[in-house]
């Protein structure tokens, strides 16, 4: 489903961390501006350099291999990880107990829209999960029921009688059975009904006009279906297959699900039409709409030898060359969510629109209805087929894993077409808006669905702040945290293995991941899902000229920079995403240079000092735009009075540098017995050294390193002491 929005507008820098050992904090530099490495003796176009701050955090940087060692949990182990280590929130929302699943819906109508009536006749195929002798289904109040039948293979079809009851805006109708059904058995339910339907929620069924004619359409997610046929109403569980027939007035075209089987004149100036389709549908992605529609076909070529038909029904007063331009777009990106997210799921059918009066557009199964064919929303509702359709939210609760990602793959498509820059902007515009509010969880919590009024929980549900925007972003840090290539594995994993055609919980999109990485993702899920906040930096940074830095060597400054971390509500520490600070040089001449720094904090306030090859300026967080957080402030000039306030140890610059096989460390220690690690890591992140890893008394002293066999290059020298972390750079000259 699609509100009506505006649409924002592509850097990306794999960042390859480990998230789930990320226990203290973890920095990483890189980035020596090119410029700056030309000068460098030994010199790469790009230095990517990771320092790990613990010990566990050094050892994932020794390999990246072990982002991803290989058979650390099995999938119930994950699952049952999951149950204990994530925020409690969802436990109201594991595996919905339905008494039976509808696994065929004949849906028959006769529409008479003058009158904004219909009459229906709604056979619904049931299977039984357990023995039962009622079967509850909802529909609507206005809509009243003549007759229901019951019948099997055995039976001939005989009456019924049910109860019906609203309880919680639920329109319950309760069918006693004539015998038990026992698990297992298939039986049918034939609802024979008419009223006019009530447009309630998004819409549900709406009678109206266009173009001088008759207009009516439907849209029936959340709660809207039992407006107009009887259904069991929950996504959890889908029928293998629907049939919708329609007898509407002459002149008008109706777009449905699936193939079009037949569309005969019948008496009295009526026409039947009827679509069938053989594919898994939950009940809210049946649809129909009718207008005076002109319809047009282009062909999605998914093989060499096979195509399939691309079916718009629009409106006969917009139906203009760049609208037909606009909906051909729909083949490119059909192209390009298949190389994406593997082949369109209902390939064997169609894929098409059907314009409606309501604003934006919505999902419905092979053929979206839609209010205007700009790119994003084409895009968004094609993104549904895969998830949404293909793979359903199992509840109302886990919305975000169909929203999430048909709006991040508006993303995808400005990323592919327009290129790096418009993708970045269009993150920019998402950020902008998810840290306009200091809260925003994406997960629904169970009771604000079903305590609400339907109206408030369809706020929530929908809410798009968080159900769209933070949720595409939360799977734009996922991406980047776990590569390209791994992220699409898992997205294909997700939408073309394990839940095609069915249905879905948060906590399957969990384990899914879990098990692809080996490493549990408990922080990071809860944090983002489940949890409702984003950190907030204040930044404070001061620098200063290295004392004897001279005219024949090039200036040296001690960049100081102290990062405290909020959470923006409550009081959560721990993200774990990698949030990178670039310091930027103050003045671009020919020797200018930046470095980005990236830290995983979980104290709230942490000490960096670097050493810089160049002027420094004010810090810039965030720069590649991959993370939700916000810059609460920037300052310069340290807060604490005294420049040492807070800091437990500095290291100076090591000397002589360049050098050629000693290089002599000074360490200056602030604080008693401070805890101390040095290391030594080459340009490629690999650690080559460890020079400390003591408790150390107040005072000064100095580490004399032999670099032995190393080759010529770059090298930093690491020191933690506590949360205080300071890097220099050294060239080693052979
Ligand atoms: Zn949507």
């Amino acid at each position: 489903m699609h509100y009506e929005v505006i649409c924002f507008m592509i850097a990306f820098y794999p960042v390859f961390v480990h998230i789930g050992i990320l226990k203290s904090l973890l920095l990483i530099v890189y980035g020596l501006n090119f410029r700056f490495c030309l000068r460098l003796p030994l010199c790469i176009a790009t230095v990517l350099i990771l320092f790990a701050a613990s010990a566990s955090a050094q050892t994932l940087l020794q390999d990246k291999a072990i982002l991803f060692p290989e058979g650390a949990h099995t999938c119930s182990e994950t699952k049952k990880a999951f149950s204990s280590d994530y925020i409690s929130i969802i436990a109201g929302t594991t595996a919905e107990k339905l008494p039976a699943r509808v696994k065929y819906y004949h849906l028959d109508f006769d529409i008479y829209p003058d009158q904004q009536l219909l009459s229906g006749t709604s056979e619904l195929v049931i299977e039984s999960f357990g023995d039962i002798d009622y079967v509850e289904v909802e529909l609507a109040e206005a809509m009243e029921i003549h007759e229901i039948l019951f019948y099997n293979d055995l039976q001939a079809p005989l009456p019924v009688t049910f109860t019906r009851a609203n309880s919680n805006q639920r329109y319950i109708i309760r069918v006693m059975l004539p015998q038990t059904q026992n698990a297992g058995e298939v039986f049918s339910l034939q609802f024979r009904y008419s009223g006019t339907p009530v447009s309630s929620g998004l819409g549900s069924f709406v009678f109206t006009q266009r173009d001088g004619k008759p207009h009516f359409w439907t849209l029936s997610q959340p709660f809207g279906a039992r407006e107009w046929f009887p259904n069991i109403n929950s996504p959890a569980v889908k029928a293998d297959s629907a049939t919708v027939v329609a007898r509407i007035p002459d002149g008008l075209k109706l777009g449905s699900n699936g193939l079009l089987v037949s569309n005969d004149l019948i008496e009295n100036g009526r026409r039947e039409w009827h679509w069938h389709t053989r594919y898994p549908i939950a009940h809210y992605l049946i649809s129909i709409a009718a207008a005076d529609y002109v319809s047009f076909t282009d062909y999605f070529h998914y093989s060499e030898n096979d195509s399939m038909p691309v079916i718009n029904y629009v409106f006969k007063g917009e139906d203009t060359p760049i609208l037909r331009e606009q909906a051909f777009v729909t083949i490119e990106l059909l192209q390009l969510f298949s190389a994406l997210f593997g082949p369109y799921p209902f390939k064997e059918e169609k894929y098409g629109h059907k314009m409606f009066s309501r604003g934006g557009g919505m999902e419905h199964q092979t053929m979206s209805s839609m209010r205007n064919f700009s790119r994003a929303l084409v895009a968004h509702e094609l993104a549904h087929q895969w998830f949404g359709n293909s793979v359903t939210c199992a509840g109302w609760e886990d919305i975000w894993l169909n929203e999430s990602f048909a709006t991040y793959a508006e993303g995808l498509v400005i990323e592919h077409l327009d290129g790096e820059e418009a993708f970045r902007n269009w993150r920019l515009g998402l950020l902008s808006r998810i840290t306009e509010e200091p809260e925003g969880r994406v997960y629904v919590p169970s009771e604000q669905i079903d305590t609400l009024p339907s109206a408030r929980a369809l706020n929530r549900i929908f809410r798009f702040r968080t159900t769209y925007l933070k949720g595409a972003m939360v799977l734009h840090q996922l991406r980047v945290l776990l590569g390209d290539d791994k992220f699409f594995d898992i997205v294909r994993r997700w939408v073309q293995e394990d839940f095609r055609f069915s249905s879905a919980y948060t906590s399957d999109f969990i384990a899914i991941v879990e098990e692809e990485t080996g490493i549990s993702w408990t922080t990071f899920f809860n944090a983002w899902i489940f949890d409702t906040s984003f950190p907030v930096y204040d930044l404070n940074y001061s620098w200063l000229p290295v004392a004897g830095s001279n005219a024949t060597e090039h200036q040296k400054y001690i960049y100081r920079l102290q990062a405290s971390v909020n959470a923006s509500a409550g009081n959560r520490t721990d993200f774990a995403i990698p949030v990178e600070i670039r310091i930027p040089a103050a003045d671009y001449g020919p020797d200018s240079a930046d470095t980005t720094i990236t830290v995983i904090p979980d104290t709230k306030l942490l000490n960096i000092e670097l050493e810089l090859p160049f002027k420094p300026g004010a810090p810039e967080l965030n720069p590649n735009l991959n993370w939700i957080v916000r810059a609460g402030s920037v300052s310069s000039g340290l807060r604490d009075d005294a420049p040492d306030a807070g800091i437990s140890a500095r290291m100076l610059s090591p000397y002589p540098n360049p050098f050629n096989d000693r290089l002599i460390v000074p360490v200056s220690v602030l604080q008693n017995r401070t805890q101390l690690t040095i290391d030594v890591f080459d340009i490629t992140g690999r650690k080559v050294a460890e020079l400390a890893n003591e408790m150390r008394s107040t005072g000064e002293f100095i580490i004399s390193w032999d670099a032995g066999t190393l080759s010529s290059g770059v090298y930093m020298i690491r020191m933690q002491a506590g949360r205080d972390i300071s890097v220099k750079m050294v060239t080693l000259v052979k």
